[in-house]
């Protein structure tokens, strides 16, 4: 019985402890003491933990949102807006928020992958190899595919073997320059970017 009625105090200790209401009735703030109880009040902030934190951007779209990345002994843990930003002021989207899987995600690719003509599997290639290798073969395409006349006579400079389509991570400066790089320097006339299609 003794037990019983223990029970049932500590019931009633338990509720006027951790729940809000109660203290609310009292006149406490449902902000600030009356939302507290013993579970709140062990919980600590989720990037207590983090001994460094740096600033990105986030690099699904175009708005640039800023986002501050907190990392513990080297690893990434969280990834929130910068509430510095005029941009975002410190909110990320849904695709923004979920940045840190893309990160963290063991799948995903950190090395150059290269199949060549006619291989079934990939290989691991250096960046810089890659990089020569697009070079290259970019500058052997619009070689051999550049149009200087048309048989009309017509002057076009132009070449119809190659094709850019951008991401929608570039913003105008970015996309001016390619612009400029592919269409005035290479002769590019598709140049297409994925915020359009
Ligand atoms: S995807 Fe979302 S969080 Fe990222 S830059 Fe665009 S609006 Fe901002």
């Amino acid at each position: 019985m003794t037990i019983k009625r223990r029970g049932l105090a500590d019931t009633v200790a338990g509720f006027l402890r951790d729940w809000s209401l109660p203290r609310q009735l009292a006149g406490q703030d449902h902000r600030r003491d009356a939302a507290r109880s013993t579970m709140s009040e062990g919980l600590r902030p989720r990037l207590e933990e983090a001994d460094r934190v740096g600033t990105s951007i986030c690099p699904y779209c175009a708005v640039g949102c800023a986002q501050l990345l907190y990392a513990k002994n080297g690893k990434l843990i969280h990834v929130e807006g910068d509430p510095r930003s005029p941009i975002n002021q410190g909110t990320l989207c849904p695709k923004g928020a979920a940045t840190f899987g893309l990160l963290a995600n063991p799948n995903r690719l950190t090395k150059v992958k290269y199949r060549a003509p006619y291989a079934t599997e990939w290989e691991e290639k250096p960046l810089a190899w890659a990089m020569e290798r697009i070079a290259q073969l970019a500058k052997r395409t619009r070689d051999e595919t550049f149009v200087h006349k048309l048989p009309s006579g017509d002057i076009v400079n132009h070449t119809l073997g190659m094709a850019s389509l951008g991401g929608a991570t570039l913003d105008n400066e970015e996309n001016y320059l390619i612009k400029k790089v592919f269409g005035g320097g290479l002769g590019l006339v598709w140049i297409e970017n994925q915020a359009r299609v």
